[in-house]
């Protein structure tokens, strides 16, 4: 008996990442909003684009226990198209949307011109073992230490701004008073 195509839970959070993109960003270009569409699975390193402008854009979504740091490595894609690209000096601009692993309402987007990055950034993955599927494919992952302070965050999501706006409230410098939140690193 064969099964119904379904979406894995790896394409239904990409797909949920390249959706909240769409929604909330305009385009880093031309800076018109709501131009930015999905450009669909089968068009290679890149996931969105301007209908009025034509730039490109790489969409990349992960849950992380927290969406207000930069993690140092995530999976990238097919190694091989991306390499040629590189090789020929082409960088696509990068939108990271970081989910909350608890709640998808606390998420961030940050983004990543095209300029600010460099080939040391990406590390090809051992090829997949016999028995993988894909026997022989290489993928590649993105090395962000090095580059972490060039994200700039563009928006959040509904449970990540009530939290950030508690943070501001214990960091803010217009309100004169020592912090009240007692310190977190007290021993267990
Ligand atoms: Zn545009």
């Amino acid at each position: 008996m064969s099964k119904p195509p379904r979406m894995t839970d790896k394409q239904k959070l990409g797909l949920f990442g390249e959706e909240l993109v769409v929604r909330m960003c305009s385009c880093p270009r031309c800076k018109r909003s709501k131009t930015l569409k999905r450009l669909g699975p089968n068009f290679k390193c890149a996931d969105v684009i301007c209908d009025f402008c034509g730039y490109l854009a790489q969409v990349k979504t992960t849950k992380k226990s927290s969406v207000e740091r930069i993690p140092s490595e995530i999976a990238g894609a097919a190694w091989k198209p991306h390499n040629e690209r590189m090789s020929a000096g082409i960088y696509f601009p990068l939108f990271l949307v970081l989910v909350n692993e608890c709640d998808q309402r606390n998420y961030a987007i940050y983004y990543l011109s095209a300029d600010l990055q460099n080939a040391g950034m990406f590390q090809p993955r051992n090829p997949l073992q016999k028995g993988a599927g894909r026997e022989g494919w290489i993928g590649f992952r993105y090395k962000l230490n090095s580059i972490k302070t060039s994200f700039v965050q563009l928006a959040t999501g509904p449970s990540t701004k009530a939290s950030t706006s508690a943070l501001a409230n214990v960091v803010s410098p217009v309100s004169g008073r020592l912090p009240t939140r007692t310190p977190t690193s007290q021993p267990r």
